[in-house]
């Protein structure tokens, strides 16, 4: 079948005159796949649908924030009432202290919350109060980790820089990277090395609890144990950040599954339930470090705006009411894994699949992937191959390998058999 894309050709040269490389994120280039970026018309439940009238399976899901689906009723409801009201009053709202309860009452590590407008802003302002906190500069992130694009966190990050071939981001002064140190996930050695070479300098370690941004690489728990240990010796604020994981591995988190216990957490995505959203928390005593309370400085015009208050309240509501949702969410993830995992098999091809509940990737490389070096074994060649095969056959995998696929309740078995039929074509088995 060989889809109209004539549309969508046209649109990306256009707006690559107005639009650097004619989008808005990079991880929405279809650059890594040598392929044009399909322009979407609209959502509903599994699928997205071109301006060709193209229809794929969505296992973007906007990068993961569409739990539940496209267009869920009960999110559109909220909003639609919400917008009536005004979009955005620069005001206190009470819809902001039913989010923040929520996300109190859900995630118990979390004890005070401010709202904010990306992940980004919330890894950023989580960083900046660690330092407040404890009067220290330097933090440790991981290679491979992404938490969003802040000077200090674009060091060998993750996601559309390791797609993009671009090692560290130009325009991050050398002084704002010069105290962010990294070490290898899952190698608690490289950890423990920079804490005993930056004794009583290290004001925050920040970790995706699983990480989804070399595609998806899972946590040994006894590494996520140490890191706890090391933080606690060491007066270091551990930050989880749960852009991704935050009420997709469970209502509360990665952390809750891993049995981790982290002082300040990340959220965005889900939070928002497809609005611009971005939260901070956790203990008490370190919240109170943020202004008006304390000294360290955050604001936002639009945070905690009511439009996205109330369709991050209808989603999180929808999940803490029918919590069966994760179990099915996971159970698909895991029928398109094994069915991934059965297809590379027989066809004997090297590839890893890697999988936690409702995401995965599906790596080209024969190496167990369990970090940034092992992730970049893939061949990223043949992953754009494979993409097109897939896209061409009607499913939208992410473009570009080292990113996750999401799933959502939206997904039905037929759409997940229909997948793994046009991946065994690919595959030729
Ligand atoms: N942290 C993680 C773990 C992420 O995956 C992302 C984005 N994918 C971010 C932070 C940044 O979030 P945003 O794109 O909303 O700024």
């Amino acid at each position: 079948m060989n889809r109209n894309t004539t549309r969508s050709y046209q649109l990306f040269e256009e707006a690559q005159e107005f639009i650097p490389g004619g989008v808005n994120s990079p991880a929405r280039a279809f650059q890594a796949v040598s392929e044009t970026p399909r322009f979407i018309e609209r959502a509903d439940g599994a699928y997205i649908y071109d301006v060709d009238g193209n229809r794929y399976i969505d296992y973007i899901g906007s990068w993961g924030p569409m739990i539940l689906g496209n267009n869920h009723p009960a999110v559109l409801k909220a909003v639609q009432e919400a917008i009536g009201r005004g979009l955005s009053y620069g005001a206190a709202t009470e819809a902001e202290i039913t989010m923040a309860k929520l996300v109190c009452e859900l995630v118990p590590s979390v004890e005070m919350v401010r709202m904010v407008n990306s992940g980004t802003e919330a890894t950023m302002s989580a960083l900046r109060t660690a330092r407040g906190y404890t009067g220290r500069n330097k933090i440790i992130k991981f290679e491979g980790c992404y938490h969003g694009h802040s000077d200090s966190l674009l060091v060998k990050a993750g996601s559309g820089l390791m797609n993009s071939g671009i090692p560290d981001s130009a325009g991050v002064p050398a002084g704002c990277a010069s105290d962010t140190l990294t070490a290898k996930y899952n190698d608690f050695d490289s950890v423990e090395a920079l804490f005993e070479e930056n004794k009583g300098e290290i004001a925050a370690l920040i970790i995706e609890p699983i990480a989804a941004n070399m595609g998806v690489v899972l946590p040994d728990p006894a590494f996520l144990r140490q890191i706890r240990e090391i933080c606690d010796v060491n007066g270091t604020v551990l930050i989880a950040d749960e852009v991704i994981t935050g009420f997709r591995m469970g209502l509360d988190g990665a952390q809750g599954l891993l049995g981790m216990k982290p002082d300040l957490s990340t959220f965005g995505k889900i939070i928002g339930g497809g609005m611009p959203v971005g939260a901070y928390g956790g203990k008490r005593e370190i919240m109170e470090m943020v202004a008006p309370c304390g000294p360290v400085y955050q604001a936002g015009t639009l945070s905690g705006n009511p439009v996205a208050m109330v369709a991050g309240i209808a989603q999180l509501t929808q999940l803490k009411t029918h919590p069966e949702i994760y179990t099915r969410i996971n159970v698909m993830g895991g029928m398109l894994c094994d069915g991934l995992k059965e297809i590379i098999s027989a066809a004997k091809a090297e590839c890893i699949v890697n999988h936690f509940g409702s995401i995965g990737s599906l790596f080209f490389t024969g190496k167990p992937v369990t970090d940034y070096a092992s992730a970049k074994t893939s061949d990223t060649a043949a992953y754009g191959r494979y993409f097109r095969h897939m896209l061409q056959s009607g499913v939208y995998f992410a473009p570009a390998q080292f990113e996750a696929m999401f799933l959502s309740n939206a997904h039905s078995e037929q759409n997940i058999k229909d997948t793994l039929e046009y991946a065994a074509q690919f595959f030729g088995v």
